[in-house]
């Protein structure tokens, strides 16, 4: 899987958001806080992978330009048939690496099958639906596997004596005085064939077609973060691995709430008389609405935060809601208001800004 995908970061992330990530999938995930739980444990550990290539700028350029280390090396048998000093050996001998050229697993993977295209989409979301889920239809336009052969690019025919290897069921070639053979590609080494290139897709083995595919998006969705649709991609040539789909989602901001990673954040107007005193508040949450506890003294810029009512994470727990505090300051229109001003003042006279002075 992508690093940048577990990771939940952009491509293009700084090493401080990438920090910021793992830090944040680390705290949840780590096996400390999750013992016993070995699903936690595997995430846990490919998180660590994806942050320790990502976080080094040499191994995130390699990452960058290479992918993920191939897992899997395909392996051809060959059989070295011994030596043939019938014929002499013409022009320069052959160096180490051409003579086992063939006998190494083809490095530019052309030996493996290829696998299909990734494709990119993107899909624009409300804030409430990045925070409950939603389900989308795509239009996507792909490479499928060919109907008429099933994405093998070939159809069975009569049965025949294999062309490519005169019904031998096996290819020789020679470097110097060695005789290496190795069994037919073209017939699996039986010497017969029983197939002929489909037409429908020229021996492609793929189509490309139209097709609606539904995208389940996860409650608690960020901004820029990347859905996986595995095997939606484009279809291989000749039956190898699908690409997969990338959802790039665009999540719209709110009139009032803003997101702190699993927080929702929203300014509280508070009126004097209520951060001087205390109050309880009524103030809306991404559900409904909530009452909010200011404690008497509250200065602006207090955050008071309420669990369980942020961002649905996904683990099942949720972030939380946290109210900014804002202080309005009261501008009256009355005399009397700002006769009781004058009267507060008088009875308490400005102490505040005595700090300013004294060292
Ligand atoms: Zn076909
Ligand atoms: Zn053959």
């Amino acid at each position: 899987m992508d690093f940048y995908v577990i990771l939940g970061v952009e491509r293009g992330a700084s090493g401080t958001e990438v920090e910021r990530a793992y830090t944040r999938l680390a705290r949840r995930y780590h096996p400390d806080i999750n013992p016993g739980d070995s699903e936690a444990a595997a995430f846990f550990r490919r998180v660590t992978d994806a942050y320790q290539t990502l976080r080094n700028p040499e191994r995130r350029r390699a990452y960058d330009e290479q992918g993920e280390p191939r897992t899997t090396v395909r392996r051809t048998s060959v059989e070295f048939r011994g030596f043939d000093f019938s014929t002499p050996v013409s022009g320069a001998s052959a160096t180490f690496g051409e003579l086992f050229s063939e006998l190494l697993p083809d490095a530019s993977g052309s030996g493996a099958p290829e696998a299909g295209g990734d494709l990119h989409g993107e899909i624009t979301l409300s804030f409430e639906e990045s925070l409950r889920g939603a389900v989308r239809q795509l239009t996507v336009t792909r490479l499928d596997a060919c109907a008429a052969c099933g994405g093998s690019g070939v159809r069975r025919a009569a049965e025949r004596g294999c062309a490519a290897c005169q019904g031998s069921g096996a290819t020789q070639w020679r470097r110097g005085h060695m005789v290496f053979s190795k069994a037919c590609a073209a017939c699996g080494g039986s010497g017969r064939q029983r197939q002929r290139p489909c037409t429908a897709c020229r021996a492609e083995g793929t189509a490309a077609v139209t097709e609606q595919i539904r995208v389940q998006v996860p409650a608690g969705v960020a901004d820029g973060s990347r859905l996986r649709v595995p095997g939606k991609g484009n279809a291989a040539p000749r039956g190898g691995p699908a690409g997969d789909l990338y959802i790039t989602a665009a999540v719209e901001p709110h009139r009032l709430f803003r997101r702190d990673g699993d927080d929702l954040l929203l300014e509280v107007p508070v009126d004097v008389h209520e951060a001087a005193l205390g109050a309880d508040i009524r103030i809306p949450t991404i559900d409904g609405s909530t009452t909010l506890r200011v404690p008497a003294g509250t200065q602006s810029g207090a955050r008071l935060r309420l669990p369980a009512l942020g961002v649905p994470a996904r683990d099942g727990a949720r972030g939380d809601l946290v109210a900014e505090v804002r202080i309005v300051v009261p501008r009256p229109e009355d005399e009397r208001s700002r006769d009781l001003l004058r009267e507060f003042g008088r009875i308490n006279p400005a102490g505040s800004r005595q700090h300013l002075f004294t060292e």
